[in-house]
């Protein structure tokens, strides 16, 4: 007992404060947020990290907002396992409701896996790891609600939830007008996602969603644009610090208005057609393109060995 107590005291230093009543815990690569409703004195958690996130989640919220450490609510940006991971142990223990956007129920309902990831777009460490990060999807049932059609948040007064589909089909982004403060999930990142170097030092870019996980360019160029055009003094993402002010939003803008040459993958399945997806999930994935070089060296490889086995046959 004693032991959990030093681990979570260790665990409560990982958060970070975002904004008034806005806080953040990373976990590894990937971030989540505590947002407090003032009115209500109640809070709501925005994305589930990893499975190791629960003890950081519930140790933050016990220092934070004891003696209410159970959120009125989780909302979920989208259901990637790196932003779910942490939602099995949570809810054993928390029975409260996880809200979504119905096209991203699918994958949260154990109906639909995601399309899978694209090894070939993006370069780097992380990218080239992506086919060994579990795709199944959770199930949810019975804590799944879908959020309202009139872009409210329950359990969060004062905000709004956006659109942004692209990264995945159900896609969300939360916006507080007070402030202008953006939680934008993965539409975009403060870091280059797909270096691991870049996820373990956070350095600060403004990127478009990782490149491995996206299977429509065409939708997550539209939520770029449309998140730019929110102006926003801060924001915060699935992965990266907080930015703030106008150095960001000359960089969001920069990256919204050349969206296609800083965020779109040179190369890759999704490249010149999307994954298609519905209300029961995906419908359509293209044909995996295999680069050129990989498909020479394959044949290269064959040719050769075949020409040693028959040597070796032959003396
Ligand atoms: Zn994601
Ligand atoms: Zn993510």
């Amino acid at each position: 007992m004693e032991n959990i107590t030093n681990m979570e005291e260790m665990a409560d230093r990982a958060w970070f404060q975002v904004a008034p009543g806005v806080w953040g815990i990373r976990d590894l690569f990937v971030n989540m947020y505590l947002v407090r409703n003032e009115r209500t004195r109640s809070w709501v958690l925005v994305d589930a990290g990893l499975r190791t996130s629960a003890l950081k989640i519930k140790a933050a919220a016990r220092q934070l907002f004891a003696p209410h450490f159970v959120p009125s609510a989780i909302v979920l940006t989208h259901g990637h396992f790196d932003h779910v991971g942490a939602l099995p142990s949570l809810l054993r223990e928390w029975e409260v409701p996880v809200y979504a956007h119905y096209l991203e129920a699918p994958y949260l309902t154990g109906r639909s896996a995601y399309p899978p990831p694209d090894p070939c777009a993006g370069g780097g460490l992380m990218t080239m790891m992506s086919w060994t990060f579990p795709k199944d999807p959770i199930d949810l049932n019975g804590h799944l609600l879908l959020l309202p059609e009139d872009k409210t948040i329950p359990g969060l007064d004062g905000w709004r939830y956006i659109e942004t589909p692209g990264h995945t089909p159900g896609h969300i982004s939360l916006f507080r007008e007070e402030d202008k403060l953006l939680l934008a999930g993965d539409a975009f990142v403060t870091t280059r996602a797909e270096a691991l170097s870049s996820t373990i030092t956070q350095a600060k870019h403004v990127s478009g969603p990782p490149k491995y996980f996206t299977p429509d360019w065409i939708s997550a160029e539209t939520s770029v644009k449309k998140l730019a055009e929110l102006q926003p003094e801060a924001v915060a993402t699935g992965h990266g610090r907080p930015l703030y002010g106008a150095g960001m939003q000359h960089r969001l803008q920069w990256l919204a208005e050349h969206f296609k040459t800083l965020a779109k993958p040179r190369c890759g399945r999704y490249v010149e057609e999307a994954a298609v997806a519905g209300v029961n999930g995906v419908e359509y994935v293209p044909a995996a393109r295999i680069p050129k070089w990989l498909v020479l060296a394959g044949v290269l490889t064959l040719v050769a060995t075949g020409a040693l086995l028959y040597n070796r046959r032959k003396s």
